[in-house]
């Protein structure tokens, strides 16, 4: 209506009155976000830093809200093209002799269907135009906002070790057990990657065999691969594979006791942990290098413990000796295999602050393996549930914890002993881990499972380990997406003495 009363259109006018009807459009996006921004915290901090007003807005809020912006902006210019091609075929924009497409195509219509190129090809530039614009704001925001790009390749960290697809399996008198099938992961430099999972869920074979350290026979490894700083260890030789163990990678073991010669003086143990891998070092180099670790992991008095023997230790005591031991070579993988189950709770949480400690000191990645998830919620970064010898969920810990998306993961949440005072009792997985013999057709866990409450597809169908939602959160359930904001508190609860 505008455009008609405005007369005789010029491309400005018609340009200036599109412009003030859909401004609006784009103010109410940028005081959306600015609006939303305004609560963030690093708003906050900019604010505490003592930046004014205007600094916050150009500095900290425009940068963030520069790609919904532009998107709007781009979806705006192509909407007023629509617009301005609409009025001027209605005959209420731009007027001959001034070249408009939508007046080519309001001619090209008076010239019917003999004439078809006239309205076709106006029709298809304008569309072409439409896109071309929102291609170009598409790719002003990915070149303008940071967040948009992908990590460059210095941001995504080189695996330190990956396992591919690992089977490992043991001859017993009633069959092969299938004790790792198909397992695959990733440790990164740095990080703590717990590994949990009930007895028998082939957690501690998974990373023992590419050590070595599983009999063989009765075991097996039947496939995979485990790179090692770009060398695959299933390949080495057992002397090669030597100088990685208690080198390169160390191991904590569940008990200290059967872990250390009886008749031999901690001191003198650590001492050869260090000398096996520096046959070059002296007796007295490495006496010192022992002290300073017992120092480490707060062995009081180590002038003095340095010459008992095992059984003069507490357990924790001893434990400490075994993480001295494991990083007295400074390796660049520890891997503690259920540290803390042999001690006194007490005890436990102390081990823990000298896990953390040897691993501030030799910036280890660490592998934990547990059947706790209170230990994994307490150290690790990352985490792989397996069962059945296999992974069903990996995730960070966060996610794992906030959003499990395995039901054997919520099972095994449930099964904490809670302190609160409603929750005195526990609530175990119903049933027993499966045979690795005979395993059970489709999902693994269906036995057992709250949710698979009879459905073919789990009795049928093994699920994949697959991704859920778009975080590095994935799971092997066929169901997964039913568990979303569900965290626990998913089976009938059983007293605790029961
Ligand atoms: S696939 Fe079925 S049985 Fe397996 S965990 Fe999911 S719901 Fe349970």
């Amino acid at each position: 209506v505008a455009a008609k009363y405005l007369g005789h259109s010029t491309p400005l006018k018609l340009a200036l009155l599109l412009a003030f009807l859909i401004w609006t459009s784009i103010a109410r996006i940028v005081r959306g976000s600015f609006l939303s921004l305004r609560e963030k915290e690093y708003v906050e901090a900019a604010r505490a830093a003592g930046a004014g007003d205007v600094r916050i807005m150009f500095r900290h809020m425009l940068p963030n809200t520069i790609g919904p912006i532009v998107v709007a902006a781009t979806l705006t210019i192509g909407t007023a093209i629509l617009l301005e091609a609409v009025l001027s075929f209605l005959g209420f924009g731009i007027e001959p002799p001034t070249p408009a497409l939508g007046a080519l195509l309001n001619e090209g219509q008076d010239q019917g269907l003999d004439k078809w190129w006239l309205v076709t090809f106006p029709g298809v530039i304008i569309v072409v135009i439409v896109l071309c614009i929102n291609f170009v704001g598409d790719g002003l925001r990915d070149a303008l906002d940071p967040t948009q790009r992908p990590p460059s390749a210095a941001s995504v960290p080189e695996p330190l070790l990956t396992i591919r697809d690992l089977v490992v399996e043991f001859n017993t008198e009633d069959g092969i057990v299938q004790a790792v099938d198909g397992v695959s992961y990733e440790l990164f430099p740095g990080e703590t990657l717990g590994i949990v999972g009930e007895s028998g869920s082939g957690k501690s074979v998974s990373t023992m065999s590419i050590l070595g350290l599983i009999p063989q026979p009765p075991g097996r490894i039947v496939r995979g691969e485990a790179i090692f700083k770009g060398t695959d260890l299933l390949k080495l030789s057992k002397k090669a594979l030597r100088r990685v163990r208690g080198n390169e990678m160390a191991m904590v073991f569940q008990d200290p006791m059967t872990s250390l010669n009886p008749v031999l003086k901690i001191g003198f143990q650590i001492g050869e942990a260090i000398k096996t891998h520096n046959p070059d070092q002296k007796d007295a180099a490495a006496r010192r290098r022992a002290l300073e670790l017992l120092k480490l992991v707060g062995v009081p008095n180590p002038e003095r413990r340095v010459d008992q023997y095992p059984h003069e230790f507490s357990g924790g005591m001893r434990q400490r000796a075994m993480i001295a031991m494991a990083i007295a070579n400074e390796p660049s993988v520890l891997i503690a295999d259920e540290p803390t189950t042999a001690l006194d709770v007490t005890i436990q949480a102390q081990i823990l602050e000298v896990l953390k400690k040897a691993q501030d000191e030799t910036h280890a990645a660490t592998i934990l393996i547990t059947h706790d998830l209170g230990l994994i919620a307490e150290l690790a970064d990352r985490v792989i549930v397996m069962y059945a010898g296999k992974v069903v969920e990996v995730g960070d810990v966060g996610t794992i914890f906030a959003s499990p998306r395995h039901p054997y993961t919520i099972g095994l949440m449930d099964s904490l002993p809670k302190l609160t005072e409603d929750e005195d009792w526990l609530r175990p997985i119903p049933g027993q881990p499966p045979s690795l013999i005979s395993r059970p057709p489709g999902c693994a866990f269906h036995p057992r499972c709250f949710l698979s409450q009879g459905r073919i597809r789990c009795r049928e169908e093994e699920p994949p380990l697959r991704l859920i939602g778009d975080s590095a959160h994935l799971s092997a359930c066929h169901f997964a997406e039913e568990l979303e904001g569900r965290t626990g508190h998913l089976v009938e609860p059983v007293g605790a003495e029961a």
